[in-house]
C-alpha cells in the first residue's frame, strides 16, 4: 500500500519518520510525497507545546471527509502525542485507525497489517527498548550527504517546563556497535556528515548512574566515530551542560572530524530562574564550558536554546540572560517565549510574565543576536574556511553552496570538477547575516 508521512517537531522526529518509513517500505508498502496519492496516512506528533498538539489533531480531524469518501484510508497518530494522549485521541477522533507512541515506531509493519486485517482500532504506547536498535533504517536522495544517526533516546533530567522525559520516557543508549555500524553503512552510501541525535546525548551510555560523572562514553564514541574512514565530519545535538564534562570537552576540542560549533541549550542566564527549571547548572559554570572550549579552540562558535519569560522572571533575570548571551558571543539562539505546558511541573506555577513584557524582551534579544551574527559573518570576511559542498543553492540555481566546519551557509560560483561531497577551500569575500560569499 501507499503511505505518507507527516512530520511535526524536531530532529528525532524526523529521524523517527524516516526510520519507520524505510521499516514500511521493507515490509512491501510504498511511501509517497503527496498525501492525496496515499492509502495510509501517519502522522508523527510533537507535544513539546500545546499548540503543535492542537495543530496536528485540527489536521487529523479533518480527515473525517476523506475517511467517508474512503472507508479503506488508514489513518495513523504517531509518536510524543500517541505517547501522551494515548487511547483519548480515538475516543476523541474515532476515524483514527491507530495511535503508536515513541516506542512502537518498529511495530509499524505489524500494525498496519492487522488492521488491513481486521479492521480494528490498536492503541500501541508502551514502553520497549528494543526499538533503538531495530531502527537504523535510511533513506536517501541521491546527492545527499548528511544523515541522522540517532544514539540515544529518552530523557530523565525532568526540566520543570519540558514534556520530553514523560512522553519519550527514561534514557535508552543503543550499543557502540550498532552505531558504528550504521555510520560505516551511510558512508559507504555516499553520507559524508552525521548529525548524532539524543534528547541528552552528552549522557550517553550513562544509564543508571544518576548524576554527570567524570565519565564520558559519548566522548568515547565520538572517537570511535572518527575513526571511519570516508566520514568527514560529526556533529551532535542537543548536550545538557551538566554534562559537557572535561574529557567531552577534550574531545570536541582534539577530534578533528567534530565540528567546532557546538549547540549547548542555556535555557536562562538567571541561577535563580536556572534553578526552578531544575537545570542542576549555574550561568557561571555555563560560561566556564564556552571559555573552556574557546580558549582551546579560538575559532569555535557556540548556538543555543533560551526561554525567556518563564514563571516570575524579573528585568534583573532578563537582564542576566542577556548579559550572558553576551558573554557566551552565540553564533545563533533559538529564543522560545515561554507558554504553560500541561503535566509539567513548572504548569503548577503561575504563567505571570505579561505577553507584551515577553514580546519586548524577545525583540531586545533577536536585535542583541543580530548585532553578534552580522559581526561575526564580517570579521570572516578575507578569510579562509573549509566547506563541505551541498550542491546548487536554492535562492540561485546559478550557484552552488555548502557548510563550514561552524555550520555557516557559504555560496559561491561552481568551478568544474567540484562534486557534492567535496570539501572546498573557499576564500569569504562577502557577508549578510545569514550568508556568506565565498570563491
Ligand atoms: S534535558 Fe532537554 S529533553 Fe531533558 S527534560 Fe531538560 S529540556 Fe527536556
Amino acid at each position: 500500500m501507499k503511505f505518507y508521512i507527516r512530520t511535526y517537531g524536531c530532529q528525532m522526529n524526523e529521524r523517527d519518520s524516516e526510520a519507520a518509513a524505510s521499516a514500511l517500505i521493507a515490509s512491501g508498502h510504498e511511501m509517497v510525497h503527496d498525501e492525496k496519492m496515499a492509502d495510509i496516512l501517519l502522522f508523527n506528533t510533537c507535544s513539546v507545546r500545546e499548540h503543535a498538539e492542537r495543530k496536528a489533531l485540527g489536521k487529523v480531524g479533518i480527515l473525517i471527509k476523506l475517511k467517508k469518501k474512503k472507508p479503506d484510508i488508514i489513518i495513523g497518530v504517531l509518536g510524543c502525542m500517541a505517547q501522551r494522549l494515548k487511547e483519548k485521541i480515538i475516543e476523541d477522533i474515532p476515524h483514527v485507525d491507530f495511535v503508536a507512541g515513541t516506542d512502537q515506531f518498529h511495530r509499524l509493519p505489524e500494525i498496519v497489517a492487522s488492521i488491513i486485517l481486521k479492521r480494528k482500532h490498536v492503541v500501541a504506547v508502551d514502553a520497549d527498548s528494543e526499538i533503538i536498535e531495530n531502527l537504523s533504517g535510511h533513506i536517501h536522495s541521491d546527492n545527499q550527504i548528511s544523515a541522522f544517526v540517532s544514539v540515544m533516546r529518552g530523557c530523565n533530567r525532568f526540566c520543570s517546563y519540558c514534556i520530553v522525559p514523560y512522553v519519550r520516557g527514561r534514557e535508552k543508549s543503543r550499543g557502540r556497535k550498532e552505531i558504528i555500524e550504521e555510520a560505516k553503512k551511510l558512508v559507504g552510501s555516499g553520507i559524508r556528515e552525521i548529525l548524532l541525535l539524543g534528547q541528552n546525548i552528552a549522557a550517553y551510555g550513562l544509564e543508571g548512574r544518576g548524576q554527570a560523572t567524570e565519565e564520558s562514553p559519548f566522548a568515547e564514541l565520538l572517537e570511535e566515530l572518527c575513526r571511519i574512514d570516508g566520514l568527514l565530519r560529526i556533529r551532535f545535538a542537543s548536550p545538557h551542560p551538566q554534562y559537557f564534562n572535561e574529557k567531552l570537552i577534550d574531545a570536541v576540542a582534539t577530534l578533528p572530524k567534530i565540528c567546532k560549533n557546538v549547540h549547548l541549550p542555556l535555557q536562562s542566564g538567571s541561577d535563580r530562574i536556572l534553578k526552578l527549571m531544575n537545570r542542576h547548572y549555574t550561568a557561571e559554570k555555563y560560561l566556564s564550558i564556552v571559555n573552556d572550549l574557546r580558549s582551546k579552540v579560538p575559532e569555535i562558535t557556540f548556538s543555543t536554546d533560551i526561554i525567556i519569560g518563564f514563571p516570575t522572571e524579573t528585568e534583573e533575570d532578563f537582564n542576566a540572560s542577556r548579559t550572558l548571551m553576551k558573554a557566551a558571543d552565540f553564533d545563533n539562539a533559538y529564543i522560545f517565549k515561554y507558554s504553560t505546558r500541561s503535566g509539567t511541573k513548572a504548569a503548577e506555577m503561575k504563567d505571570d510574565v505579561p505577553q507584551p513584557v515577553k514580546d519586548e524582551r524577545n525583540q531586545i534579544l533577536l536585535a542583541d543576536l543580530a548585532e553578534m551574527t552580522e559581526r561575526h559573518n564580517k570579521a570572516i570576511v578575507g578569510s579562509t574556511l573549509e566547506v563541505l559542498v551541498e550542491g546548487v543553492s536554492k535562492r540561485n540555481s546559478e550557484r552552488w553552496c555548502g557548510r563550514s566546519d561552524s555550520n555557516s551557509v557559504v555560496v559561491f560560483d561552481p568551478v568544474p570538477g567540484i562534486k557534492i561531497g567535496d570539501l572546498v577551500k573557499l576564500k569569504i569575500t562577502r557577508a549578510t547575516t545569514m550568508t556568506l560569499f565565498g570563491e
